[in-house]
């Protein structure tokens, strides 16, 4: 048995070790990925549920390996976040959102603007240049402020709130959107909903994902639904991959809704071919 033990450590600690090896070489290899064009930007539609119309996307960054293909964004943004290469690249990816967005609102002329939601990791929260990185994009690239959503998940929240919210409440009065991202997944979901400043939330695709067999999933997204909309805030289902889920969420008074049923994360020029 004292044998196995120490081989079962030997192969742990080896299986560890090759973990914090990959992690690095990730790191490394990360950091320049944007210059030599290996990440880009695509966006997923998001739509109105009343009347089908869409209107706006989320930037979803993608990084293409020069060896091992598409590298999931859970795993690069993980490091991005942890090595603080996020705040190099966070402001590129608004940036490449900015000014698409700019783009779209040229082309689209009386069918209205259309927003563009981007993720804003935990760190970037933790900055406080973020309102003035925000502000000077938006100058830049010319996007009118209420086009601009920022996602932020539940966990980036939580922490130093009142910190947070000095720095939401800066970032709204420039005239963005604040969305809590992955909402229900955090455990204190409804406190913060009053004590921070938000414009909406995006019920998390896993309560999404069931709501067409698990009473208690319905039941869930049902209560986020009412309780987001006696305060005044609007919601948006995530991960919609089925017409049933779509129906049920129109029947249940949610706002607004994404996922494969109604569109993939397209490259820029695919997402513009559904302008019209
Ligand atoms: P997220 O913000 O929750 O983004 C939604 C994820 O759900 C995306 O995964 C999207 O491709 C996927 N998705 C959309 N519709 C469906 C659907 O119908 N079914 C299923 N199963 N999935 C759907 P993706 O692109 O792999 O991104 C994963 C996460 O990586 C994002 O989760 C976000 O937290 C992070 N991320 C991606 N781009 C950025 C970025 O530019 N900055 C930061 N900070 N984080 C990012
Ligand atoms: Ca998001
Ligand atoms: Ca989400
Ligand atoms: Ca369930």
């Amino acid at each position: 048995a004292k044998v196995a033990g120490k081989n079962c450590h030997r192969f742990y600690s080896r299986a560890m070790d090759q973990a914090v090896e990959r992690r690095v070489t990730l790191e490394r290899e990360l950091r320049g990925a944007w210059e030599r064009g290996e990440l880009s930007v695509l966006y997923q539609p998001v739509y109105h549920l009343s009347n089908g119309r869409m209107v706006g996307a989320e930037a979803l960054l993608r990084w293409r390996h020069p060896e091992h293909g598409m590298v999931a964004p859970s795993v690069f943004i993980e490091v991005a976040e942890q090595s603080g290469l996020i705040e190099t690249l966070g402001p590129q990816v608004l940036e490449t959102a900015c000014k698409d967005a700019v783009r779209w609102q040229n082309r689209r002329g009386e069918k209205g603007p259309l927003f563009v939601s981007v993720n804003v990791s935990p760190r970037q929260l933790r900055s406080p240049v973020l309102p003035k990185v925000v502000a000077d994009c938006l100058v830049r690239t010319g996007l009118d402020a209420s086009c601009l959503h920022l996602e932020l998940t539940e966990t980036a929240v939580i922490g130093d709130e009142a910190q947070v919210s000095r720095l939401l409440a800066e970032l709204r009065q420039q005239g963005v959107k604040i969305w809590l991202d992955d909402f229900g997944t955090g455990f204190s979901g409804l406190s913060h909903l009053r004590r921070v400043p938000i414009d909406g939330v995006k019920i998390d695709r896993s309560f999404i994902a069931d709501i067409l067999r698990d009473p208690d999933d319905l039941a869930l997204t049902t209560a986020i639904i009412s309780m987001a909309h006696s305060l005044g805030i609007t919601v948006v289902a995530e991960g919609v991959e089925r017409e049933g889920q779509y129906n049920l969420l129109r029947e249940r008074g949610c706002d607004l809704v994404q996922g494969y049923w109604l569109g993939h994360p397209l490259p820029r020029e695919e997402f513009e071919a559904l302008l019209g």
